[in-house]
């Protein structure tokens, strides 16, 4: 079903995992997708994988912690397609450690890329929302933003944030005509996990990881006009593994 047919989606982290399925089931269900990362060679890849399909992508390179970088994206957004329908913000990197062991270096970068790094992209995404008078945005939180998890203290932080500015925002552009909610995945196979995944497995009550794709179904969803009612929330995607 094309329900994003003409749409025009701004995705960040295109360049693998998560947000390499999102652009690709994107441009699947008829959206033009423009996509930022800092890694320019997985950009092109994904770009060949929808081209491949019929799709229309455009990769711009961009590091979501500097804000001219991503005001100038999303200036490249609205010249190359006029407007931006939604906008989901999914890059982000995880450095594990435990709360009295991580280094401030360490620390510092987790926040600074995906707390500061979602908010500054979430700030100009609104400031050309408003003026368009509607749109929806989606972060990529994780099951870390509602829970605990040992070993990423500062990962969980950035989560939890993320989370905060997500219904924050949501309450401050609904009368705008934009909803803005996150997604929470449970353990997903991307690049973050090794090959066997076993002990991951285990943790999930459906006795597996996910899988990118099934993540990219709900952000689609959250990005569509199907979810028209829905703001300010936070969609748990995890096969049951915080349910009980
Ligand atoms: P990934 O490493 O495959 O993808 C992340 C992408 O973000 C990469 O392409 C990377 O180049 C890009 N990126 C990193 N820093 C950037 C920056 N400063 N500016 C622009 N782009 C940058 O990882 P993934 O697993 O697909 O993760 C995507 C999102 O999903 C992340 O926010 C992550 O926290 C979240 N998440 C992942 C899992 C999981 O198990 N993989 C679980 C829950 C949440």
């Amino acid at each position: 079903e094309k329900e994003l047919i003409n749409k025009i989606a701004f995705i960040t982290g295109g360049s693998s995992g998560i947000g390499r399925a999102t652009a690709q089931l994107l441009a699947q269900r008829g959206a033009n997708v423009f996509m930022v990362d800092i890694d320019e060679c997985g950009g092109e890849e994904t770009i060949s994988l929808i081209t491949a399909e019929g799709g229309t992508a455009v990769f711009h390179k961009a590091d979501i912690t500097k804000e001219f970088e991503i005001q100038r994206s999303i200036e490249k957004c609205i010249n190359e397609y006029g407007r931006i329908d939604s906008a989901i913000n999914n890059a982000g990197i995880c450095i594990g450690s435990k709360t009295a062991k991580y280094s401030e270096e360490d620390f510092d970068r987790v926040i600074q890329v995906n707390l500061k790094g979602t908010w500054l992209c979430m700030k100009h995404e609104i400031i050309f929302m408003k003026k368009q008078g509607y749109g929806s945005i989606v972060n990529t939180s994780s099951i870390a933003g509602l829970v605990g998890l040992k070993h990423h203290a500062a990962y969980v932080a950035s989560k939890h944030g993320i989370i905060g500015l997500t219904k924050t925002a949501a309450v401050e552009y609904a009368s705008n005509g934009i909803r803005i909610n996150a997604v929470c995945p449970g353990t997903i196979k991307t690049s973050w996990v090794g090959e066997n995944t076993r002990s991951l497995d285990r943790l999930h009550p459906m006795g597996r990881i996910g899988q990118p794709v099934e993540i990219a179904e709900a952000i689609c969803w959250l990005s569509s006009d199907k979810s028209s009612f829905m703001t300010g929330q936070s969609l748990v995607i995890d096969g049951g593994r915080i349910a009980g």
